[in-house]
């Protein structure tokens, strides 16, 4: 038995995973917990060691029967508490972050005072300071690997290749815009089933109802339909790409920021910025309106863009008639880690490194 309060010492390991939770003003961030797991799910959580356990070594390490583990572990992640993928005859299991994970596993609750309440412990809590100052999150990939000029492409930055690697995708409604269109002021444009989860992810959205499958040409247009309504393509980075996000810069908890603060934001990283040749440029002003974050302003020569700034999205380019806009390698090309768990570990040891600074 427990000694602690069970939520706050499921707070407390929360905290431990990735960018962490940490505490908010009136305990939100245990509000939260409570409104989701039930007392015996947050001890099961607090048991669980880190890494993928199958239902026996979690049996094994807690000493109870391998069926009670299983039914549990299950049960976890079917509520979208926790994560599993089948390795052979397995079943493995694995506490994810708040972010990327058991937030975003909660996207068809229908409990609305739970997204609510959600929204304002990412406001009121150091969450966004402690994301924004470690690795980025996301990385920015271009819409086509066609608008990059004079060299190629790295495969970890081209969408295609990208999709290429994974066997099995799937859709699921985007989390951010669920949570802003909860204020009836928010008027967002965008579609809201944009968030495409391949391989293991697609499996667990599928199976627990979260998303539906789909094929990798139907991924591949949901994120080039981007270029019509100004969406950007976000890979969770790592080089495998297991997440890809299809973000406006109006709903998306990490791209408003940019929007929200002058300074340049850490949470977003790109290998690419756009350049213009002003001798092909009309003036026309359709890549002014495109760029979602007001990068590009016009002048009496033409247009200028904030290269300091500009992430490399190409929709300016999709949107100039001309060609009179191409993309560049930035000069230090910046190299993921390999895979999204490897990701959760930097992430992770950042966090603790520095974790005072973000209490
Ligand atoms: S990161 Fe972008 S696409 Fe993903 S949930 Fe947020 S807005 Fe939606
Ligand atoms: S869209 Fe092309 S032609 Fe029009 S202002 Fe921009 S760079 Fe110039
Ligand atoms: S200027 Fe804006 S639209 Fe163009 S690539 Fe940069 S961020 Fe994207």
């Amino acid at each position: 038995m427990f000694k602690k309060d069970i939520y706050d010492l499921l707070a407390e390991d929360v905290d431990r995973i990735s960018f962490g939770f940490p505490k908010s003003y009136f305990r939100l961030d245990k509000k939260l917990l409570k409104k989701i797991f039930t007392p015996e799910h947050a001890k099961v959580f607090v048991q669980m060691k880190q890494g993928y356990v199958t239902a026996k070594q979690h049996a094994e390490q807690n000493n109870i029967s391998e069926a009670e583990a299983k039914a549990h572990l299950d049960a976890m992640a079917n509520k979208g508490l926790i994560f599993r993928r089948h390795r052979g005859e397995n079943d493995e299991y694995h506490k994810h972050p708040f972010v990327m994970g058991f937030l975003e596993f909660q996207v068809n609750n229908p409990d609305k005072s739970w997204l609510l309440a959600t929204s304002l412990y990412m406001i009121t809590s150091k969450f966004g300071k402690r994301m924004s100052q470690t690795m980025p999150f996301y990385r920015t990939v271009p819409m086509h690997k066609e608008f990059l000029e004079g060299s190629k492409i790295m495969p970890y930055d081209d969408i295609e290749a990208i999709l290429d690697k994974h066997t099995r995708f799937g859709v699921a409604p985007c989390m951010c815009r669920k949570m802003q269109r909860l204020d009836p002021k928010f008027k967002c444009i965008h579609p809201s089933e944009t968030c495409i989860v391949t391989d293991d992810y697609a499996t667990f959205y599928i199976e627990t109802g979260l998303g539906r499958e789909i094929t990798k040409e139907e991924a591949l247009a949901i994120l080039r339909e981007g270029e019509n309504d100004g969406r950007v393509i976000n890979v969770t980075n790592s080089q495998d790409g297991e997440n890809i996000c299809s973000c406006c810069a109006c709903g998306c908890g990490i791209l408003t920021l940019r929007t929200r603060y002058p300074g340049p934001a850490n949470d977003l990283w790109s290998n690419h910025y756009s350049e213009v040749d002003l001798s092909k440029c009309v003036k026309c002003g359709l890549c002014v309106k495109k760029c979602p974050f007001n990068y590009i302003k016009m002048t009496k020569e033409g247009i200028e863009i904030d290269q300091k700034h500009c992430l490399g999205c190409g929709l300016c380019i999709a949107a100039c008639h001309q060609k009179a806009i191409v993309l560049k390698h930035k000069p230090n090309l910046y190299t993921p880690p390999e895979t999204y768990d490897g990701a959760i570990e930097i992430w992770q040891n950042i966090t603790k490194k520095d974790y005072n600074k973000y209490k």
